[in-house]
């Protein structure tokens, strides 16, 4: 079939092709697509009702749920832009989000959040059931709300405002078109072999684009069902992969490793109608991507992109399994250059920025044009900040960030190559590399860790084992023990807020001296 135009033609045509069919599920509770169909229309109504205009931007704060995806299809019927927003951030967080997208409403999915409730109750949003959603609270009108213009070609309107993870600064605010994210979703659903058939576990949050256009629109657009999850716990997901005919799992590599924590010799994988595994947004370590693929008896795939484009940019494919930690052949449909930083092309299998140009780089960043100018390069590319290498085959390998590289005396050090040989120690089970200015333009190594609390490891330990694995210049100068590392939604580590830590310890030990 032809590509749809608009995000809202996805339940529209699964509902006139299979109506009784499952669409979405949470909690033991199911649409069929004629309900979700249904319950869009409902919203559609809900929002017209608070007088949302085309090229208003609405929040959405809450958790994955069934009212949210409604209220996502339904927004795109109003031609409204949708603002996205994890509960799970803090209340400030949440505030400098709705005072720059400049929503006009803001709703709280509070039947599955607490989070969302307690956001809501700080607002003293009006509390409503609807039919079928079930209920909601609604935030008072901004007034001076200007609604944005709306694109007469439809495909060009934003239909999704997202902000990024904020892993090297604040988050910025991406504007997604209705073209950028169902030309991912069809991309998505192709890699993913989807069919109708097919259960896809929904936990990866919504808010985030990964979740957004990958996995939910991904999921839909194949008339697939979708297995909502607000929010990750590794019981639920063995309870789901038992109990509820999970074919598709997609994650960030933090769930796998809690997950295998969690079930070793506890479960094994089974009885289970998985036939799909994936892992994306971060690095994926070799140690852990081995682990998972033992427990699985299958592939684990891995897949690289950014919010910025919508965000896949390459995945590894079902026929092409890799034994490495590769993030696969660039997806059909968009075109990359590996440049130095004078935007020359690299000769084959040199590392060198990355620059993505196709149907999934976004319009821009929001009310920021010298950001948008910075990132953007003449002739549409989007320079996506992160190194890469390419094989032979044409298989990618994430180097870095440009940002995070590290310069100690003269030599470069990419974090995630200490992150992995710190990985592959049995006592740690989560880490983070960052460099941190020790004056006149040189960089010190820290490493952050998460130790398995059921083994016993020293410092001096790690720094010998590293030793043994790496260039003396690449071992950190220091190794800070953490409880929790700090974290977005998505389960991916804060690097900025540990840059800063090191920073700071630095800078606190300097004046005691
Ligand atoms: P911010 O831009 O606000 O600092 P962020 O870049 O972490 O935050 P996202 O858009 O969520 O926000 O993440 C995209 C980045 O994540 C990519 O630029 C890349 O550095 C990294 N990344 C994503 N997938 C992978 C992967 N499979 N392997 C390695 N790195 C990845
Ligand atoms: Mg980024």
């Amino acid at each position: 079939a032809e590509l749809p135009q608009r995000l809202n033609e996805i339940p529209r045509r699964w509902a006139a092709a299979t109506p009784d069919a499952v669409a979405v599920s949470e909690g033991g509770v199911t649409w069929t697509w004629h309900e979700l169909a249904a319950t869009v229309d409902e919203g559609a109504a809900l929002l017209r009702r608070l007088d949302v205009r085309p090229g208003d931007r609405v929040m959405i704060v809450g958790e994955n749920c069934t009212a949210q995806i409604a209220l996502i299809f339904a927004l795109a019927q109003c031609d409204a832009w949708v603002v996205n927003v994890n509960a799970r951030l803090s209340p400030r967080e949440i505030d400098v989000i709705r005072e720059h997208s400049g929503a006009r409403r803001v709703i709280y999915t509070v039947a599955v959040s607490p989070d969302a409730a307690a956001h809501a109750a700080r607002h003293e949003a009006a509390r409503t059931t609807l039919a079928r959603f079930g209920e909601i609270a609604i935030g008072a009108l901004n007034e001076s709300c200007t609604p944005e213009p709306v694109e007469p070609d439809g495909a060009s309107q934003v239909a999704a405002l997202i902000y990024t993870t904020g892993t090297t600064g604040h988050p910025k605010g991406v504007m997604l078109t209705h073209r950028n994210l169902l030309f991912i979703a069809a991309v998505s659903s192709r890699l993913r072999q989807l069919r109708p058939q097919d259960c896809v576990y929904g936990v990866l949050p919504i808010s985030h684009v990964y979740g957004l256009a990958s996995v939910m629109l991904g999921t839909l657009y194949a008339g697939a069902a979708l297995h909502v999850v607000p929010r990750y716990s590794p019981q639920a997901l063995i309870d789901a992969l038992q109990d509820d005919g999970i074919t598709v799992l997609q994650g960030v590599p933090a769930m796998y490793a809690r997950l295998l924590e969690f079930a070793r010799g506890k479960w094994t994988p089974e009885k289970t109608r998985l036939r799909f595994i994936y892992a994306g947004g971060s690095p994926l370590d070799p140690t852990l991507k081995d682990e998972v693929e033992q427990f699985f008896g299958q592939t684990l795939h891995n897949g690289y992109g950014m919010t910025e484009s919508s965000p896949t940019i390459s995945q590894t494919r079902i026929d092409a399994p890799r034994r490495d930690t590769s993030v696969g052949q660039v997806i059909p449909g968009i075109e990359i250059r590996v440049v130095d930083k004078d935007g020359a092309d690299v000769p084959g299998g040199e590392p060198g920025e990355l620059w993505v140009r196709g149907p999934n780089v976004m319009k821009g960043y929001y009310h920021e044009p010298e950001l948008t100018a910075d990132t953007m390069r003449p002739g549409g590319w989007l320079n996506t900040g992160d190194v890469v290498r390419r094989d032979a085959g044409g298989a990618l390998f994430v180097v870095g960030r440009t940002k995070e590289l590290i310069i100690r005396s003269g030599f470069n050090v990419y974090p995630v190559e200490v992150e992995a040989a710190l990985n592959s120690h049995p006592a740690v089970t989560q880490s983070a590399v960052v460099g941190r200015e020790v004056g006149e333009g040189n960089e010190e190594v820290v490493a952050f860790v998460e130790l398995d609390p059921t083994r016993s490891v020293s410092i001096e330990d790690l720094q010998g084992y590293l030793a043994g694995q790496l260039s003396p210049y690449k071992c950190p100068s220091e190794i800070v023990v953490m409880q929790a590392m700090p974290a977005a939604a998505t389960g991916k580590i804060l690097k900025g807020q540990l840059k800063q830590q090191a920073q700071d310890m630095y800078r606190a030990r300097a004046q005691d001296k």
